[in-house]
């Protein structure tokens, strides 16, 4: 029963066909999406990547058609020639774009059959079946129509992207994926050398090193859609490998670059309808912190800003928060604006997710017809309506607040604000809501091994005006490290930071400053970055640039908070590849060639 396809030529997709085409005689193309019989009529949804066609089998019109239709199953593979024709007003579909007409079938021809699908492809969200089957399948689940318009967006952000880049002057240039450890903060994925025995390479973390030496190389304006990769542990937003528009430029200004990022994003934002107002508004790392909790603040909520309460309870007798406050802590809260209606179950549940980000515990003031708080019997009814007042809350409303060190409640009432926000559905749909985020610290210290990291990476300046506290830092005076503060900038776009970059150090003597702020030896950073500090002393131009990632600012565009679904074929959060079943072993051989031995415990 499967027929070849000959010289038969699709005339159009399965997404085109509309009233104008009524009267002419077609070719369509695509899988069986659902087949119907209803006696002598038998229908049959077809589908390709641009839509969904009704196609209608007459048994007394087309007989030999409307036998083969019985033969078809879900996802057989169709050829169908037919005439298009009005829907009866009845019938119109209007959420197919091709609702309005169907195809009346001359002639089906199958292309080839299928077997019966592990899952369903047209469920509704909610009874899709579970992300691993998908995965192994992922052949089956990118036919689905979502995930068809994601890739095909994604393949208009590239195309403008690159005419952008190009339109401002920018030369794409391509990296090698066989390189050397350029961190990021991640662990490298390391391949090794068969040639050179005991030696390997680290795959990109991202081209950070070598598009600066492009700078040094005299390339001027470098981009490129890179592919990176890092080993750490994923979420919702990561993924071992992705892609980033990657820029470097000479001569550049933070303001040059700011330019340049918002014009891209505007372009690109057009694509899905929106824009963008420009210039974004800009805040410094310690301005979100204070107000937002976050580093990456969704500007879509309004107010709910962390409010500090600590002036208030600064002779408290209440004495957790006596301690909080003795030991440089922070009392903060955030009015839930309506928020006296929220439920006892609400609030428990809010306490729990506080907690999760640190939180010992999540006290809260509810200004309903009756003043109740948590707080009553501690600090009494006029101290509670003070922090209200102080807080900003009105009749009516809530105050969540969080008491600690100030990272944790940062960290908190930062993401108590996302939480609220989305539970009361007061995050609007169709917004986009940029900003920059500057003044990054340089530094940022990790208790687990008692020393300081780069919170972008080591390759950012820090401030002219910080140089020298840098040098007296290097020199001992080691709490001047946590006031440096980095030419770095952020763009975030709803809560999701899709940019991030930094002018560089371009001079030498204070590349080696920050490698030794990060405890490398001389010696070390010679070994690890020798080739790069040799560069950096023939000519080095100012510099800087900046690094988006495709899949966030697609997650923000489609929008979704799955990463998964803005990539053809991802890995799961384990990072593996479960369709072609990555990781896998290799043979011994392949392993003596490599001077490798696996060993199991
Ligand atoms: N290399 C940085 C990153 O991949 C971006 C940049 O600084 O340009 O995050």
């Amino acid at each position: 029963m499967i027929e070849n396809l000959g010289n038969r030529k699709r005339t159009h997709s399965c997404g085109v066909l509309r009233k104008d085409h009524v009267g002419q005689s077609v070719t369509l193309m695509g899988w069986c999406a659902r087949r119907r019989d209803f006696g002598p009529l038998t229908f049959i949804d077809l589908r390709d990547r641009d839509g969904i066609t009704q196609i209608v089998v007459n048994q007394e019109q087309a007989p030999a058609a409307h036998a083969k239709a019985k033969e078809v199953r879900s996802e057989f593979v169709l050829a169908v020639t037919g005439d298009v024709v009005t829907r009866d007003a009845g019938a119109r579909n209007p959420k197919l774009s091709t609702g309005d007409v169907e195809v009346q079938a001359n002639e089906i021809v199958i292309l080839n059959d299928a077997r019966t699908l592990p899952f369903q492809l047209d469920a509704s969200d909610e009874a899709l079946a579970s992300e691993d089957l998908r995965l192994k399948y992922r052949y089956l689940d990118l036919r689905r129509p979502q995930l068809q318009a994601n890739l095909r967006l994604r393949h208009r952000l590239l195309l403008e992207i690159n005419r952008y880049m190009d339109e401002q002057g920018f030369t794409q240039i391509e990296t090698p994926i066989l390189l050397k450890s350029t961190p990021e903060g991640a662990r490298d994925y390391v391949v090794p050398s068969r040639v050179q025995p005991g030696k390997f390479f680290a795959l990109p973390q991202s081209p950070q090193i070598l598009k600066q030496i492009c700078m040094i190389a005299g390339l001027d304006k470098y981009y490129q859609i890179a592919r990176c990769f890092r080993d750490e542990d994923l979420r919702a937003d990561r993924q071992p490998e992705f892609s980033q528009l990657d820029v470097e430029m000479s001569f550049a200004t933070p303001d040059l670059i700011y330019a340049l990022v918002e014009g891209l994003f505007a372009r690109v934002f057009r694509l899905v309808g929106a824009e963008l107002q420009t210039p974004f508004p800009r805040f410094t790392f310690a301005e979100v912190m204070r107000r937002f909790g976050s580093d990456k603040p969704d500007l879509r909520i309004e107010g709910m800003e962390l409010q500090d309460l600590s002036s208030a309870l600064a002779e408290t007798p209440f004495a957790p928060y006596a301690a909080v406050l003795s030991t440089g802590g922070e009392i903060k809260g955030i009015v839930v604006s309506g928020g006296a209606a929220m439920s006892r179950k609400s609030l428990d549940e809010l306490q729990e997710f506080a907690k999760r980000y640190g939180a010992s515990a999540l006290a809260w003031i509810k200004l309903g017809d009756e003043l109740s708080s948590s707080l009553l019997k501690a600090l009494g009814a006029d101290k509670v309506i003070d922090l209200a007042g102080l807080a900003g809350a009105q009749k009516g409303d809530a105050v969540l607040i969080v008491a600690g060190k100030a990272e944790v409640v940062a960290a908190s009432l930062g993401a108590l604000r996302i939480e609220v926000a989305r539970r009361e559905k007061l995050i609007p749909e169709n917004v986009f809501a940029p900003l920059w985020v500057n003044e990054f610290p340089m530094f940022e210290f990790h208790e687990d091994d008692g020393r300081y990291y780069s919170m972008h990476h080591p390759f950012t300046s820090p401030l002219d005006e910080d140089v020298p506290v840098l040098e007296r830092a290097v020199n001992g005076e080691m709490q001047l490290f946590s006031q440096l503060r980095a030419k770095a900038y952020d763009t975030v776009i709803n809560g999701v930071e899709v940019a991030g970059g930094s002018i560089r150090i371009h001079r030498g003597d204070v590349q080696s400053l920050v490698f030794k702020a990060l405890g490398m030896t001389e010696e070390t950073a010679r070994a690890r970055f020798g080739f790069f500090l040799d560069a950096l002393s023939y000519g080095t131009p100012p510099h800087g640039g900046i690094a988006s990632g495709i899949e966030r600012t697609l997650m923000v565009l489609v929008p979704t908070e799955n990463i998964r679904d803005v990539m053809a074929f991802p890995k799961t959060a384990s990072a593996q590849d479960l369709m072609i079943d990555a990781p896998g072993e290799v043979d011994q051989k392949q392993l003596e060639e490599l001077h490798l031995k696996v060993v199991t415990e």
